[in-house]
């Protein structure tokens, strides 16, 4: 056997002697053969074998060789096996014509046996070479359009991270562009905490915070040096919520903006004013001399505080109370610096209003005991009954002071005045308590209760003197009462279920109330007047601006202040005033009292001047209850009449 692998030959001829010898021979020389007589036969056959060669006689019955060979080559499954020409040696016509329709070689005939197996042999190796090349070539091609596809690849590669790096810049663009806005946004965002944190949004003053944070640097400053002083000036607006109140929120703003400016324009440049909320300033004085140079700055901030601030078209008037502290007491905390700041600028108001006070020790022991006092009032007024109750088990009572007709002497009515039986301290007067009560609207309910004692102490007294005119009593009523809601409806439940005749009840407001007067309280003055209750100005001649507003409002009486009578005899001008007081009240048709008579000159010069009725210590001083019945018990039998002796001739003749 040549050869591992058999290879199958095709040999084409129509002679069966030429078949049969080559047949054998290639055989012997371990080939496979397969025969075939013509051309169409072995186009046939070659439907289901690839031989590796084939031997094809040219001159045949049927299609000759070269029209075989043509179709073979036509043929894409015969194409490539190689096609060797079986020829005579002297036929080189055919040969050349053979070898033009694509066969590879030609034997010659008769048969030289080396030749065929060294053509056969030849060819084989050929067309082994032929395939491996082709083998070789394809891989080759493969191998090239692989890498022209890795190469495109590659190219795609590099575009697309071209692209993605393009993209990807411009996304980091973008998100640095936005990154850089968020940041702005947050700094924007910071500095508006800061400002929200330290600034006053309204007056962009400096506000609390940061003035806590400016003290606490100076208190350090002032431990450090000895020398170095520093003043802390605690500014409240007086009334202010009557300006609030009477022209509305956005003037009340406006007012609190113009005296910022103002407040500003009174300070060096190393001073501060921050808004600690409402109508509360505080000003920080460094490094000053001594208190004076304090005092100086609260003198020159008042002044022109008390010019008039001109507001859309009203001119607003308005002044401050002022605190000042100086670091001279050696303070480690702003709390305590502005604690006993805060406690002065309490005194300056409580002196009146409109004036400043330098903090003393004193002050805040007076502070303590108000707070005290607040507490304890707090306590008693919680927990009077709703309805009236055992009088004695309350910490309140009702005083009652006479009002006599200054022309007969005759008992005409009772103011009502509230004691405070406090169970330490004793008899607490109102002028100690009621301010405190009005500024923490305790008042409110203490108020209810006054009004609703005195009421049955109406119905008490007419059921005890039948026969008497009813005993009208005047209560007192505070600025803050005024403010209630459910204020008419409950006067007349008191009203109802006290069953009295409501010309028996008396309200007296003080003129100063009636100075801060507004729409508000207008209206229910008239509400009240509506219903039948007499209406009564108290202190009058004290807020000497009201005058004007007087014909305003429905008022039946004007209670001289005690201060005009007690100067009668002393003071000329005020025997003035009063006769200009009683010219006022004729002409309105209003009845007079005048409070605080004590003696029997004040008493006659009254009665000259025709003021209709009295009060005072000179006829009595306010009793309890059960004294005020005494008085009526009297009255009703021996018709008691409350002149001194010396007036009863007087009034007899
Ligand atoms: P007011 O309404 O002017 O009351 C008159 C005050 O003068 C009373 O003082 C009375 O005791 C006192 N007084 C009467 N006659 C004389 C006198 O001849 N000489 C002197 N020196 N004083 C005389 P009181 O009772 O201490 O009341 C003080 C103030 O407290 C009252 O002044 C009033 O504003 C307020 N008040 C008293 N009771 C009540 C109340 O029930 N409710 C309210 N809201 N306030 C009240
Ligand atoms: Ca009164
Ligand atoms: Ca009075």
């Amino acid at each position: 056997m040549d050869g591992a692998k058999q290879e199958l030959i095709l040999i084409v001829d129509d002679h069966p002697t030429n078949l049969k010898m080559l047949f054998s021979f290639l055989k012997s020389y371990g080939f496979k053969v397969l025969v075939a007589n013509d051309g169409e036969s072995a186009i046939d056959k070659l439907q289901e074998v690839s031989p590796d060669l084939i031997l094809l006689d040219i001159m045949m019955p049927g299609i000759d060789g070269f029209e075989t060979c043509q179709r073979l080559k036509a043929s894409a499954v015969t194409k490539d096996i190689p096609v060797i020409f079986m020829t005579a040696l002297t036929d080189s016509e055919n040969k050349v014509r053979g070898l033009s329709l694509g066969a590879v070689d030609y034997i010659t005939k008769p048969f030289q046996q080396d030749e065929v197996l060294a053509r056969v042999r030849l060819h084989l190796k050929m067309r082994d070479l032929t395939k491996a090349l082709e083998a070789q070539n394809l891989v080759l091609k493969q191998e090239i359009a692989a890498r022209m596809g890795a190469e495109a690849g590659l190219k795609k590669l590099a575009q697309d991270l071209e692209e993605r790096v393009k993209d990807r810049t411009a996304e980091l663009t973008h998100a640095l562009q936005d990154l850089q806005k968020t940041q702005v946004q947050l700094l924007e965002r910071e500095e508006k905490l800061g400002r929200i944190a330290f600034q006053d949004s309204l007056t962009d003053l400096p506000n609390r915070a940061w003035f806590m944070n400016r003290l606490q640097q100076v208190i350090h400053i002032a431990r450090e040096h000895p020398d170095y002083l520093y003043a802390v000036l605690f500014i409240d607006l007086d009334r202010f919520k009557v300006v609030n109140d009477s022209l509305g929120h956005l003037l009340g703003d406006e007012l609190l903006k113009s005296v910022s400016r103002k407040l500003q324009a009174c300070l060096r440049h190393t001073d501060t004013v921050a808004r600690f909320g409402g109508d509360e300033f505080v000003i920080l004085l460094e490094d000053i001399k001594d208190i004076d140079e304090a005092i100086k700055v609260a003198d020159r901030i008042q002044k022109e505080v008390r010019l008039p601030f001109k507001l859309n078209e009203y001119e607003v008037f308005t002044e401050v109370s002022i605190g000042i502290i100086l670091s001279t007491s050696g303070y480690d905390r702003p709390e305590d610096v502005l604690r006993d700041a805060d406690i002065a600028m309490y005194h300056a108001k409580a002196q009146g209003k409109g004036r400043y006070e330098v903090f003393d020790p004193a002050m805040q022991t007076l502070a303590m005991a108000r707070l005290q006092l607040e507490n304890d009032l707090r306590r008693a007024i919680k927990s009077l009954p709703s309805s009236r109750g055992a009088i004695d088990t309350q910490e309140f009572c009702l005083y009652y002071q006479p009002i006599v007709s200054l022309s007969t002497g005759q008992l005409n009515g009772f103011e009502a005045l509230v004691r405070w039986r406090h169970p330490s301290k004793g008899l607490i007067f109102p002028d100690l308590f009621i301010p405190v009560a009005e500024e923490t609207k305790l008042i409110d309910d203490l108020g209810w209760w006054i009004l609703q004692e005195a009421c049955y102490q109406i119905s008490l007294w007419q059921q005890q003197f039948p026969r008497k005119l009813p005993v009208a009593i005047n209560v007192n009523f505070s600025a803050v009462q005024l403010k209630q809601m459910e204020l008419i409806n409950r006067i007349k439940q008191i009203l109802e279920k006290t069953d009295i005749p409501i010309c028996c009840l008396k309200l007296e407001i003080t003129e100063s109330c009636l100075l801060e007067t507004l729409g508000w309280e207008e209206k229910i003055l008239k509400q009240l007047k509506a219903l039948g209750i007499k209406l009564c100005i108290d202190d009058f001649g004290t807020g000497y601006s009201s005058l004007s507003r007087l014909h305003e409002f429905p008022i039946d009486t004007l209670k001289i202040d005690r201060s005009f009578v007690s100067r009668i005899g002393v003071d000329k001008d005020d025997i003035q005033i009063v006769q200009t007081i009683v010219t006022l009240a004729r002409s309105r048709g209003m009845d007079l009292v005048a409070e605080g008579i004590e003696t029997p000159f004040q008493l006659q010069k009254l009665r000259e001047l025709g003021c209709d009725f009295g009060q005072g210590y000179l006829f009595s001083k306010p009793v309890d209850s059960e004294i005020a019945t005494q008085l009526l018990a009297q009255e009703q039998v021996f018709g008691h009449c409350y002149f001194p002796s010396a007036f009863h001739n007087d009034s007899n003749t």
